[in-house]
């Protein structure tokens, strides 16, 4: 018997996984790439967590689905942020439900609780991301399944309910509880993963989709460096320090042009192409100012396409107001 689960990186995820492993149920970790996960940080975290429980891990990417699906339009709205769960899990399930065959597995498992999170882990939220998975029957969540409706996989014998667990609510304490037991160490904390859920990436999303058409390049793009909105509409991001110049080095937005200071050491900057000529003026001021320059001084700034002369401003106050915070 084989089951597909949905895999977050996170603790319920992965007891969800072992308490169906244990049952001697062979589980393929499926973890959905959004794009907003931080995926190219976690690839070695995700693995570890996968063959401590033994489960086998296999990435889907979903970043352009994910953006035509459920960012822009979810039918059940969005949670604190810029962050449509029950669409999101909905939607998980629903491609996950297509690998079904190629693994020869019989069900889906997740390591959603009921009561965990108010509006989309409620009871009538869990029906809906059912109903969205199109796969209704074939839906398992073995921390709550106690408490929930039997599935398939319950009725038929392939896993035994009593086995699995009733646990319900907000806090984490039977679950860490079970971690400790089995020795499951440095695990993230809850939606760690998801930058969705995370207000300041949130507000440049949305000051991103106000502005611009959202593409899948452009996703990258938002993770890294201080970002502006200058006044004429330009997008400004300016690396703050080696890790993020090499980021914006290696993007390849059609959007942007990279720009640098010329004769001085600073940092990478990616500026919106088309800008007009004050934003331009703008963005060079902004870029010597946070480069090793020296105040009344005169540099060029090179955007590749064109060179703007630049000068430090006398504070980064002036800076402040154009941050997308
Ligand atoms: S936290 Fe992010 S990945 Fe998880 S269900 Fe919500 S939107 Fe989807």
């Amino acid at each position: 018997m084989k089951a597909l689960a949905l895999f977050s990186g996170g603790l319920d995820s992965i007891l969800s996984m072992k308490l169906v492993i244990d049952q001697e149920i062979e589980v393929v970790a499926i973890y959905v790439d959004t794009g907003f996960g931080s995926l190219n940080d976690r690839v070695s975290y995700l693995q570890r967590m996968c063959d401590f429980i033994g489960a086998k891990l296999e990435i889907l990417d979903l970043k352009e689905k994910y953006l035509g699906e459920v960012l822009f339009e979810p039918k059940y709205g969005y949670g604190k942020n810029f962050n449509p769960c029950i669409d999101c899990h909905g939607f998980m399930f629903r491609h996950t439900a297509r690998l079904l065959e190629k693994y020869d597995a019989s069900f889906m498992i997740s390591g959603e609780v009921l009561g965990q999170r108010p509006m989309s882990q409620n009871k009538d939220a869990l029906g809906i991301v059912q109903k969205l998975s199109e796969n209704e029957d074939l839906v398992l969540r073995p921390l709550s399944a106690k408490l929930l409706p039997m599935t398939k996989a319950e009725r038929e014998g392939w896993v035994d309910r009593e086995k699995l667990l009733d646990i319900w609510g907000r806090s984490r304490a039977i679950q860490l509880e079970m971690a400790k037991k089995i020795g499951l160490e440095n695990f993230e904390p809850p939606a760690g993963g998801c930058l969705l859920t995370d207000v300041q990436f949130s507000n440049r999303l949305r000051d991103f989709v106000a502005n611009d058409t959202l593409e899948i390049e452009d996703i990258d793009t938002l993770k890294v460096g201080r970002q502006l909105r200058l006044p004429d509409g330009a997008k400004l991001i300016i690396g703050r320090n080696q890790e993020d110049n090499e980021k914006l080095e290696a993007t390849n937005s059609k959007k942007y042009l990279k720009a640098r200071i010329m004769d001085a050491i600073g940092p990478l900057v990616l500026f919106e192409k088309n800008a007009s000529e004050a934003d331009k003026k703008m963005a060079a001021d902004f870029i010597v100012s946070y480069g090793k320059t020296e105040s009344e001084k005169v540099y060029d700034v090179n955007f590749g396409d064109f060179i703007v002369q630049g000068k430090k401003l006398v504070s980064k106050d002036a800076i402040q107001k154009y941050l997308i915070v």
